[in-house]
């Protein structure tokens, strides 16, 4: 079942209320929306977009979340889910996206491992089928300022030394970043953090990708990043 386009409606006018992610959450409780699983109708890239920057606000300013969280709302999702966009970002237990969005159950999609990256097939391929399957049409690389991970990547660099287990693999992605931006000086762990972030974005824009790339061509799909810094709680979007 399509979304109404009252619904729509609704939703665009309490999005440009600034209400944002916590008025998408109030909006979704209708049991059609929330149990589609192939939506012909969702949210537009942008909107997406504009609703998480309106979370982000609201968790910035401290003020309490009013999205459903409660026993309804979790049968609701047991039918299905339609998050509206999917934000691949650090383990770090700092960042939560749904905390920092202001986001409630069943909205974002999330993709964790320390460093945001997705250079293996189970993070690529749960951005994939994010996409594929659920139809969210945004996608939100967030790193994040201090990034361990980024730290490990940048002593790999500078001090040549290979880390243990599965440490030296994990950070490897993060790698030709810290590289890229060391020659320049200056704060190499923070300039690190957003060139890692462009070079995702990079990636998942890549004319090359068998599945992501169709639908950014039909403008179905935007992919965005971000940095979040752990100081104020904003994240600066970097959309270009
Ligand atoms: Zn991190």
């Amino acid at each position: 079942m399509a979304m109404p386009l009252s619904r729509r409606l609704l939703l665009r006018s309490t999005l440009s209320l600034g209400v944002g992610a916590a008025a998408y959450a109030a909006g979704i409780t209708s049991p059609g929306w929330a149990s589609e699983e192939h939506p012909t109708t969702g949210p537009t890239p942008a909107e997406a977009l504009a609703w998480l920057k309106a979370g982000n606000s609201a968790f910035t300013k401290g003020r309490p979340a009013a999205y459903a969280f409660d026993r309804k709302r979790r049968h609701e999702l047991a039918g299905g889910q339609h998050p509206f966009a999917t934000v691949v970002c650090c383990s770090d237990s700092r960042v939560g996206p749904e905390q920092i969005f202001e986001a409630g159950l069943g909205q974002l999609f999330v993709i964790r491992n320390a460093g945001s990256t997705v250079a293996n097939p189970q993070a690529m391929g749960s951005v994939e089928y994010s996409v594929e399957h659920l139809g969210v049409p945004l996608v939100l690389v967030l790193g994040h300022s201090n990034c361990g991970a980024v730290k490990a990547a940048a002593e790999v660099v500078e001090k040549h030394i290979a880390l243990p287990g599965s440490l030296g693999e994990m950070v490897a992605p993060i790698v030709p970043a810290v590289e890229f931006v060391q020659p320049r000086g200056g704060d190499l762990i923070n300039a690190a953090v957003h060139e890692n972030v462009v070079e995702i974005v990079h990636a998942l824009r890549s004319p090359r990708q068998p599945i992501l790339a169709q639908f950014q061509r039909k403008g179905a799909l935007r992919v965005v990043g971000g940095v979040y810094d752990l100081e104020t709680g904003v994240v600066e979007f970097i959309e270009a």
